[in-house]
């Protein structure tokens, strides 16, 4: 008997939504989906195909990194995601993908610049690229020291105004309060990292939109003043 049946069912979807984003080739991604009153998360084995997902196959770890439930190797990348849920107060779920606009701007170490309100809706900024990694976070715990990096380039950010970033040579995360929100981030990030290449493209020169416009659309979405949708 499963004692996270509804966290295992929210994660197994969200997974299965990445093929149909189109925002992963092969196996290249995966979503986690945490319940911080348990203490546990939930993730995709590693390897498995979307099609073939079940949610019995999800794997639940304690936020010490155990695994609570489920046979199959957790994603490689299980730790990363832990470190975000550790760090990040008030993130339900974690998405990584390597969705190619976004890895462009990743393996060119460039942030995504806030050129337009199609950005500013998602992210109240540009989103950021984390710094090279140390051979020796490479040779030790390389996952966790991504999540680590992942926090460091956080120091002075807000994870909930920007809520994805880069990390370099390596992809993009998103995350938000649920696992479909998450994966729409991802999604969001992926269109508007195509939209600034393209900008950039038809004009080198160009700059990110004014502050006032990239405030102006991130507040009427997000926050207590927020108009934007229905009630
Ligand atoms: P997993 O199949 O182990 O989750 O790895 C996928 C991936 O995207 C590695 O970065």
């Amino acid at each position: 008997m499963s004692h996270h049946k509804s966290l295992k069912e929210e994660c197994s979807e969200a997974n299965r939504l990445l093929p149909e984003t189109g925002l992963v080739d092969l196996t290249f991604g995966n979503v986690s989906v945490c319940d911080p009153d348990a203490g546990v998360f939930a993730i995709k084995p590693s390897g498995v195909a979307y099609p073939d997902l079940k949610a019995s196959d999800i794997v639940v770890l304690d936020l010490e990194g155990r695994v609570v439930e489920g046979e199959l190797r957790p994603s490689s990348d299980t730790p990363t995601h832990r470190r975000l849920f550790q760090a990040f107060q008030g993130i339900r779920s974690v998405v990584h993908t390597h969705s190619r606009y976004a890895v462009s701007f990743a393996q060119a170490a460039r942030e995504i610049p806030a050129m337009g309100t199609t950005h500013a809706d998602y992210f109240h900024g540009p989103v950021p690229v984390t710094r090279d990694m140390t051979v020796e976070e490479i040779q030790g715990e390389y996952e966790w020291e991504t999540g680590n990096v992942i926090v460091e380039r956080f120091r002075s950010l807000d994870p909930l105004e920007i809520p994805a970033v880069l990390v370099r040579n390596h992809g993009p995360f998103t995350w938000g309060p649920s696992g479909a929100k998450a994966v729409e981030t991802a999604q969001a990030l992926e269109v508007v990292a195509q939209m600034a290449l393209q900008a950039r493209q038809i004009n080198p020169d160009v700059s990110p939109l004014p502050a006032a416009l990239l405030g102006k659309h991130f507040l009427r979405k997000h926050g207590p003043g927020a108009y934007y949708g229905q009630k």
